[in-house]
């Protein structure tokens, strides 16, 4: 179901179409700024039609028994196995990060479609015991209804697939919208879907720009936007979809922390600190732009890190020994290069980067140095804010209660971590750190499907993709009761009198 060319087409109702004003937008290759392929600006007509189509083909799916619709999450996950070199080189391309990322970042695809799918298995709820004899008490789910999903463009298939595939196990359709920055990887997943036998209507793809996520957002006839991406559109969605009290779930940003104890290994540390800080050029929502060291080895710890920032390649992602990618756009680089100032003015001592890299090639696309910040007062905004690049900001401290009061000081709570050898402060980190994920002995990234991901304070509104916590997004719980004692029985009123 490819389309050959690379001029694409929004997919409604099972029709490939063009935008209903004939817009189109250009995505280009991030690394070299060479044009990658063209897709439709889709406008709010565009969007009433694909969540009617949605509607449409909602009562059909609902009622396929969920363990056929596993069968075709199953089916996708295979046929993404045989394309996954294909997929990984294309999202390089597309947006910039390097081959072993994109691969693994299929992989997360693959691995949530194969979960799900098993979830087309089990779906559990509950049977409790009732109060009154004869009756029987249990609980059991309902989709939601027409879920309209908005991803950001950092993991290109992962994001969505961990949208897409719960709400499809559980039983919605769905009006999908991309980042524009990385629509082609994911129309590959919903390509994949379709030729894994997904019914027409079931999935609905409207290529756009922000316009096109808040027609979805202010649609009446959606029921549930689940969304990851930037706080500040966060914000915006929760405000649109207020109006019809709409289920909204939020995966926003992150100021993710490492903490160095005094007692950690230190290669260890600085290999977490390095592949956290700089992988995916520091565009992950779990990137570890905080590192919180003790003064015993606060010096250390800065000299090796610097060190190995220093010696990374920066190219083309397909390139074997690069290292680090481009950024994904000028917008990006641009809010990236304006931390220089900032970090100055705040007063912290620039150790390594803090400028674009120019040199042969990379002058054609959107590439920054590895960039580290020493001595940063933990109140300073390149410690509080989400530059969303390859820059981290070291904070020395003077105790391990000093370093968890600085890493919760922040209005984000995605990820955090410590490298320590002390298993109690191990267990009083898991304990303290207040955000969604807490790693020990290893960085902030590398979050695995088959648990709950997601954060607390300014990240989200409290729910989680993956895992079984995400079923709670997709479905609408209801309790059932069923008497067969032959009267009318009261909760709560009735006593109940038991011989001896
Ligand atoms: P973004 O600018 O918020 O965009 C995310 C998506 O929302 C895109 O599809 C975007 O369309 C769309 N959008 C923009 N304005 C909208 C509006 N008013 N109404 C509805 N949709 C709208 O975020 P991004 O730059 O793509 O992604 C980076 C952010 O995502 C970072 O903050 C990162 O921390 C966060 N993130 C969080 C997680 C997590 O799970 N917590 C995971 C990954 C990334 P356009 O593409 O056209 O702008």
């Amino acid at each position: 179901m490819t389309v050959a060319t690379a001029t694409y087409q929004n997919y409604i109702g099972g029709e490939w179409v063009d935008s209903s004003d004939g817009g189109t937008f250009e995505v280009k290759d991030p690394a070299n700024g060479e044009l990658l392929a063209v897709f439709p600006e889709s406008t709010k007509e565009d969007v009433d039609r694909a969540v009617k189509a949605a509607r449409a083909a909602f009562d059909k799916w609902r009622l396929m028994p969920a363990p056929h619709r596993g069968e075709i999450l199953f089916k996708a996950a295979e046929i993404m196995i045989e394309r996954k070199e294909d997929l990984a080189r294309e999202m390089t391309r597309e947006m910039g990060k390097v081959l072993a990322e994109t691969r693994g970042d299929v992989q997360e695809a693959i691995d949530m479609l194969y979960y799900m799918g098993g979830e087309g298995r089990r779906l559990f709820g509950e049977v409790v015991p009732s109060e009154l004899p004869d009756k029987m008490a249990l609980s059991t789910r309902l989709p939601v209804g027409v879920v309209g999903a908005i991803t950001p463009w950092n993991f290109p298939i992962a994001i969505p697939s961990w949208k897409l595939a719960p709400a499809l196990i559980c039983g919605n359709t769905v009006v999908f919208k991309p980042a524009e920055d990385t629509p082609i990887l994911s129309l590959r997943l919903v390509e994949i879907l379709l030729e894994a036998g997904l019914p027409k209507g079931v999935v609905n793809m409207v290529f756009g720009h922000g316009p096109t996520g808040a027609a979805i957002v202010e649609h009446p006839d959606v029921d549930l936007v689940t969304f990851t991406g930037s706080t500040d559109t966060g914000k915006k969605i929760t405000k649109g979809a207020a109006e019809d009290l709409k289920r909204v779930s939020l995966e926003l940003g992150g100021k993710n922390v490492i903490i160095v104890h005094e007692d950690a290994d230190l290669d260890l540390a600085v290999e977490g600190i390095v592949w956290s800080a700089f992988g995916t050029s520091g565009q992950r929502c779990t990137a570890a732009s905080r590192v919180v060291i003790h003064e015993k080895v606060y010096d250390e710890v800065a000299r090796r890190v610097v060190e190995a920032a220093e010696q990374m390649k920066l190219g083309h992602g397909l390139e074997d020994d690069t290292d680090l990618g481009p950024v994904i756009n000028q917008r990006q680089l641009d809010k990236i290069a304006s931390f220089r100032e900032i970090g100055e003015a705040d007063g912290a001592t620039l150790l390594t980067g803090g400028e674009r890299a120019t040199d042969g090639d990379l002058a054609d696309g959107f590439f920054y140095k590895p960039t580290v910040w020493g001595d940063v007062n933990p109140k300073a905004r390149i410690a509080q804010e989400e530059i969303f690049g390859p820059v981290t900001a070291l904070i020395k401290v003077g105790s391990f209660e000093e370093a968890i009061a600085v890493a919760n000081d922040t209005s984000y709570g995605l990820s955090s971590s410590i490298f320590t050898k002390d298993v109690n402060l191990a267990f009083k980190a898991m304990r303290d750190l207040y955000t969604g994920i807490t790693y020990i002995n290893a960085g902030t990234t590398g979050a695995e499907i088959q648990l709950p991901f997601g954060g607390t304070k300014g990240t989200g509104n409290g729910h989680r993709d993956a895992g079984t916590a995400a079923l709670d997004v997709y479905t609408e719980w209801k309790a059932l009761y069923i008497d067969f004692s032959g009267k009318i029985q009261k909760a709560q009123i009735d006593e109940l009198k038991f011989d001896a």
